[in-house]
């Protein structure tokens, strides 16, 4: 995600009879193109099919969802993320009232029909206002393919978060039930936090039939242009078939016909960027510009981009941007603003299509991770896109970054789960600014070429994966000959004795 208090005002910061199950998912999806070091995806562990069905005058999603996977224990989870949203749920506070500003109307999503291999099974919710829904797994199957069917009803939340809507579209992010993800220290059953983006997902096959009434039209993590779209007559309601291969989640946008894209490749890549009609045509021509342009920096500097279509979808919100795989959601006010953080935020989502997107990691526990690393490559695409242009972005990182040393005190760190920022200043100012700014520093010390060199060695190593904080710095003591730990204590866990044995580590790397 992306946001900052200061610059942008406000937070700124029914499986039907007859799907086809053998379905070869040929062609469509985008698993084909590597390139140079890049390694081929391996095969998706996990499987979603849905069929859904939008009603978007009650703003209401229907669908079933069959999901198959291996099972790791007797039991599996899945996040229902629209049940924070519930009227029982207590979203007071300042830091809620930042991510869903002070209008809203509650939402979530209840869940029938529950079934394992065909065999039905109570509905148990779990968590707090039901964010979880828990399966219970015969023992007997374990290691094997197992599959977990369901039915759902959506009633989508309004407010000016990930899951949304407005009288001109409906963005849905975080919104179908999701596998948790059980890692070395169990299973991860975090709550949707009101602070950082608190996802952690495995890569997965995703196919949806996506069932449209007349007059709307879509952008998703899957492949619309190639998407079998079939009408019906006279009511004209439109099918989309949709598949989308290797990626963490599936989000989309129903939009109505005052959208328009924008489209261009990038290489074999289609990037669409979808606007209103009386948006500044300058402005949206700049963002669509950048969305190309930083597709093609990042593929070049760090992994080709495997996928065949990347979206960016203006949406409603106060969020900034927010990134999923193969789309991303952009504030709507940024298509009307000729100020240069509309492009930074593009950059920033595009970035992400790397750092969370490919490459995978606890967004709750170590959100430096993505988000450091992210928001390093916007500043150094932005430099290099336009140094002068640039100047104010990188500013204003730089000074955040010295801001934080004042959480030393606090003993707040930039390597601290999400539940534990007090604020979202203190989230910017750490998880953005200063992990942003400990990877500038090494590229102004070392030079670009060097630092995205050991970068890439990061991504080949964990594309399709997920990454650790732990490895990152394995990664930098192997590469430099010495250990980098007295950098990332410095940096990261503002452990500001160290900055001497910091800099000697930046130094001594720098000469060897
Ligand atoms: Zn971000």
């Amino acid at each position: 995600m992306w946001r900052n208090r200061w610059v942008l005002s406000v937070v700124v910061g029914v499986v039907l009879a007859g799907f086809l199950w053998e379905k070869p998912w040929t062609s469509l999806a985008g698993a084909g193109d590597y390139s140079g070091k890049s390694q081929e995806p391996p095969p998706a562990q996990v499987t979603y099919r849905a069929d859904v069905w939008m009603d978007m005058k009650e703003r209401v999603v229907t669908g079933t969802l069959a999901v198959r996977f291996a099972p790791q224990d007797d039991k599996a989870f899945f996040h229902l993320y629209p049940n924070a949203f519930q009227s029982t749920a207590d979203l007071s506070g300042v830091n809620w009232e930042q991510v869903l500003g002070k209008q809203r109307e509650p939402g979530g999503i209840t869940i029938t029909d529950v079934r394992v291999d065909g065999q039905a099974v109570d509905v148990v919710y779990a968590g707090k206002t039901n964010t979880l829904l828990r399966v219970p797994l015969p023992v007997s199957k374990q290691l094997r393919q197992t599959e977990v069917e369901m039915s759902f009803r959506l009633q989508v939340p309004y407010n000016n978060g990930r899951l949304s809507f407005n009288d001109h579209a409906m963005w849905l992010g975080n919104w179908l039930p999701i596998l948790s993800v059980k890692d070395a220290d169990g299973w991860r059953l975090d709550p949707y936090s009101s602070i950082g983006d608190p996802f952690y997902s495995s890569m997965a096959n995703y196919h949806l039939r996506v069932h449209l009434p007349a007059g709307f039209q879509l952008a998703t993590s899957g492949i619309e242009s190639v998407a079998v779209v079939t009408e019906t007559r006279p009511e004209r309601r439109s099918t989309y078939e949709l598949d989308a291969w290797n990626v963490r989640d599936f989000a989309m946008v129903i939009m109505d016909d005052t959208y328009r894209q924008t489209s261009s490749k990038v290489g074999d890549t289609t990037v669409n960027t979808w606007w209103q009609l009386g948006d500044d045509p300058a402005i949206v021509e700049r963002l669509h510009q950048v969305a190309s342009k930083s597709l093609a920096y990042y593929s070049e500097q760090f992994s080709a981009y495997p996928y065949k279509e990347y979206d960016v979808v203006k949406t409603g919100g106060f969020f900034g941007g927010m990134e999923y795989p193969c789309i991303v959601f952009i504030q709507d006010d940024l298509f009307n603003r000729n100020a240069p953080m509309g492009e930074a935020v593009v950059a920033h989502e595009t970035a992400h299509q790397w750092f969370y997107g490919l490459i995978g990691n606890d967004e709750v526990r170590e959100a430096w991770l993505d988000e450091g690393l992210t928001d390093y490559a916007t500043m150094a695409f932005l430099e290099q896109l336009d140094a002068d242009r640039a100047k104010g972005y990188i500013h204003l990182r730089l000074s955040q970054s010295r801001a934080a040393e004042a959480y030393a005190t606090r003993g707040l760190t930039a390597w601290h789960s999400v539940e534990q920022y007090p604020d979202w200043k203190s989230y910017n100012d750490l998880v953005y600014g200063r992990a942003g700014v400990m990877w500038w520093t090494l590229k102004e010390a070392w030079g670009a070429e060097r630092l995205h060199q050991i970068l890439r060695n990061y991504v080949t190593e964990h594309q399709y994966r997920q990454a650790s904080g732990k490895r990152l710095v394995e990664i930098f003591s192997d590469a430099s000959g010495a250990d980098a730990t007295p950098f990332f204590d410095y940096w990261l866990g503002l452990k500001l004795d160290k900055a001497t044995l910091a800099e000697e580590w930046v130094k001594r790397v720098k000469h060897e």
